[in-house]
């Protein structure tokens, strides 16, 4: 992967010491120092502000120093929600308006006094967490995925990450599995987060004539646990699509194990039979229908932990 194979500014981190673990998202950011054995240390979360660039950027850089503390790190890693252009080292959330081309690796770096800083995009972040300390133990070629308001995705390869020249590999969210689906937010349709995000389901049930006790997926949940029937559709429907994403994403890739995080996930036990039944009629070819399919072990902790690793360890990026 071209972005990281660079070189980080002052060297890797040595042995030994903790890294600051920073997490950037729409609604909330966080930070926490992350010790060599992988235990996170003390976790700051604010949400993110409304507000111009700097604004945002004051409240990360509140975090980061509460994070810090008394204590030393000897870099950081930032998992943010992208897109971003990793060469660039700047950032472009979805979620956060205000940054667009945001330069939040250099930014990041100026406040650590020049200490190395590896920027990712979050669900990449995610994905090598679970490789490292989670449900990808094991495994040389595995999707990380999180399934949530979007649908992100980070692969692993060969024991490698693979984020690609520009750091935005492993998309799965906008892979698409209907051709003649439904406007996706980024420009093209019938991507796999058309249908299968949790914002996605509410809207699909809401026009089939589901009226929970909110627009919310954890009503539909709970509707669903319930035995609605729209509601157990719209995870059928969901649980459809993202085995298509993810049989057309194993027979490309030839992967061992696809771990699943994010807010949807929480409903393993609506998702999961349907998912299950769904591979059985999209993955055909015997090295796709190999791939296993299973739960995020860490969930919120996934991105954290995995910005931390390829600080520790930037010989796997
Ligand atoms: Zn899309």
């Amino acid at each position: 992967m071209t972005d990281l194979r660079e070189p980080p500014p002052t060297g890797a981190a040595p042995a030994g010491v903790s890294v600051l673990a920073v997490d950037v998202g729409g609604t909330k950011l966080a930070a926490a120092p992350v010790h060599p054995d992988g235990r996170l240390g003390e976790l700051v979360t604010r949400p993110t502000p409304d507000g111009d660039a700097e604004t945002v950027w004051s409240a990360l850089a509140a975090v980061v120093t509460e994070a810090i503390g008394d204590g030393a790190v000897s870099g950081a890693g930032i998992g943010s929600a992208g897109p971003l252009d990793a060469v660039a080292g700047t950032v472009s959330p979805v979620n956060i308006p205000a940054w667009r081309g945001f330069p939040l690796r250099d930014r990041l770096a100026a406040l650590l006094a020049g200490r190395p800083v590896v920027l990712v995009n979050d669900a990449v972040a995610g994905a090598v967490g679970e490789y490292h300390h989670g449900a990808g133990r094991g495994v040389r070629a595995m999707l990380g995925m999180v399934v949530s308001t979007g649908v992100g995705g980070g692969l692993i390869l060969d024991g490698r990450v693979y984020a690609g020249n520009t750091g935005n590999a492993g998309h799965i969210g906008h892979t698409i599995v209907d051709i003649d689906g439904d406007p996706c937010p980024c420009g093209a349709h019938g991507c796999v987060e058309t249908i299968t995000s949790g914002p996605a389901m509410v809207r699909w049930a809401l026009r089939n004539g589901w009226s929970g006790a909110a627009p919310t997926g954890v009503a539909l949940a709970a509707s669903a646990r319930d035995g609605d029937a729209v509601a157990l559709a719209a995870f059928e429907r969901s649980a459809r699509a993202l085995a298509a994403g993810i049989a057309s994403a194993a027979a490309l890739c030839d992967l061992d194990r696809v771990v699943i995080g994010g807010g949807v996930a929480r409903a393993w036990d609506l998702l999961e039979p349907p998912l299950t039944a769904s591979m059985g009629a999209y993955a055909g070819l015997a090295f796709v229908r190999r791939v296993e399919i299973v739960r995020s072990e860490l969930d919120g902790q996934a991105g954290l932990l995995g910005v931390a690793a390829l600080v520790h360890d930037p010989e796997m990026a």
